[in-house]
């Protein structure tokens, strides 16, 4: 299963998404060991370049990725657009080229204005036309998606309930979400609500914000023509929990910094309106009182008044682990991306070492040989007349050399390119 770009919630369809979060728990695993992280980090080479381009502030998200390519050995420049030539008004068309040519495997962009997506489509025409090997990951655009925060949503909420969230409609129990806050400008709750969002898991989605901060009508649109079950209250959180009993709490901050019109307003008149803001839609005492003991709290962070930071030593509160899931879930996006064929359950597999048998010039000798180290299977199964059933050769990644192994070990090798050994190509 590949991902070509990662742009929209849609581009990861549900069977490729399963695929990534299976990757992002082996990752897990892998991260706790000093062993796993060393196999972690031979998947990509020096030569796995990223380019990170940041038009708007992100700490959380810059870090994420930035640790997701050391972590799997490649290189990641990270550039802010305020320092780049895009500042300067050079076209996406210009910067693609340059990419190209420089060999970036990819461009991770963020950009916090109205214009992202049509900079994006830009890059991408581009790299369409003159049909360039560069991809392109959408670390968040203007009020629109935030796919790799969907996919680190999803897996958390998998985590956390994966019965309702997989079994939930067969069993009469489907995953119960509200989503709670600025529902007009949360695109971390947009790429939830998206086409390929929480919804195709067959979630009941509730929302609940102010009366003014209304979700674009875009995506009500597709919420219906999709025939999504789903509410839209105005009511506040605690109200919302009453009727909704749900699974998970999603809060959102206020996004100040996506709305022009708040763009010239005092610090004291935001604060103003963040504890009114805080008071409608937060975690208040009074919420956690009449909340379901086993619903549990999603903010995609940095929070706001919205979620007192006391919240955090309730039960309910699941949002560290949400955060930590970040660079597993990059990772796990960017080895499907960059690097599909590696198979992270042979990496972590203790028992890895195969006999390689190799016939030379003096007699046949035989070595311990790491599945890591063997690069390439033969495909033969016969036809060649050497042997019958299938060819058990292997090739060294080290040598270049093909031996052979036992059948058994042949059969627990996964994962490998597979091509006629010397002795089976056919002539
Ligand atoms: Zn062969
Ligand atoms: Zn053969």
């Amino acid at each position: 299963m590949a991902i070509k770009d990662l742009i929209y919630g849609s581009d990861v369809d549900m069977v490729a998404e399963q695929e990534l979060f299976r990757k992002a728990s082996e990752i897990k695993t892998l991260l706790e060991t000093e062993r796993g992280r060393k196999a972690l980090s031979g998947i990509f080479t020096k030569d796995d370049k990223f380019l990170e381009l940041f038009l708007g502030e992100s700490t959380r998200t810059d870090l994420t990725f930035t640790n997701a390519v050391e972590e799997l050995g490649g290189r990641l420049h990270p550039r802010l657009w305020k320092f780049s030539s895009m500042a300067k008004g050079e076209p996406m068309s210009s910067l693609t080229h340059f990419c190209e040519g420089v060999r970036y495997q990819g461009l991770i962009m963020r950009h916090d204005g109205e214009e992202a997506e049509a900079l994006m489509r830009e890059a991408l025409a581009t790299r369409n036309k003159k049909n360039y090997q560069i991809r392109f990951i959408n670390a968040g655009m203007g009020n629109k998606e935030h796919p790799l925060q969907k996919l680190k949503d999803t897996f958390t909420i998998q985590e956390l309930f994966s019965n309702e969230l997989l079994h939930g409609p067969q069993t009469n129990n489907p995953l119960r979400i509200l989503f709670c806050g600025d529902v007009a400008y949360s695109r971390t709750i947009h790429s939830l609500l998206a086409v390929g969002g929480i919804a195709q898991y067959g979630a009941k989605i509730w929302m609940t914000s102010p009366e003014d901060n209304q979700l674009p009508d875009s995506i009500r649109q597709a919420l219906l023509k999709h025939r999504v079950e789903f509410s839209e209250l105005h009511v506040p959180l605690k109200d919302a929990i009453e009727s909704a009993q749900p699974h998970i709490l999603y809060l959102s901050r206020f996004q100040f910094n996506l709305r022009k019109e708040w763009g010239g307003r005092s610090q004291e008149e935001k604060n103003k309106y963040e504890a009114w803001y805080a008071n409608m839609v937060g975690v208040t005492q009074e919420v956690l009182n009449i909340a379901p003991p086993f619903m549990k709290i999603l903010h995609p962070l940095p929070q706001g008044p919205e979620l007192p930071k006391r919240v955090e030593d309730n039960s309910r509160a699941a949002y560290n682990q949400q955060q930590g899931n970040g660079v597993p879930i990059a990772m796990a996006l960017l080895i499907m991306m960059f690097a599909p064929n590696t198979d992270l359950h042979l990496l972590h597999q203790d028992k890895h070492v195969v006999t390689v048998h190799a016939r030379t010039d003096g007699g046949t000798f035989s070595m311990p040989s790491e599945i890591g180290n063997i690069s390439r299977l033969c495909i033969c199964q016969g036809g060649c007349g050497n042997h019958t059933g299938q060819c058990t050769a292997v090739e060294s990644k080290i040598s270049g050399t093909w031996g052979f192994v036992s059948e058994n070990d042949f059969q627990s090798i996964t994962g490998k390119g597979k091509v006629f050994c010397p002795q089976c190509r056919p002539h």
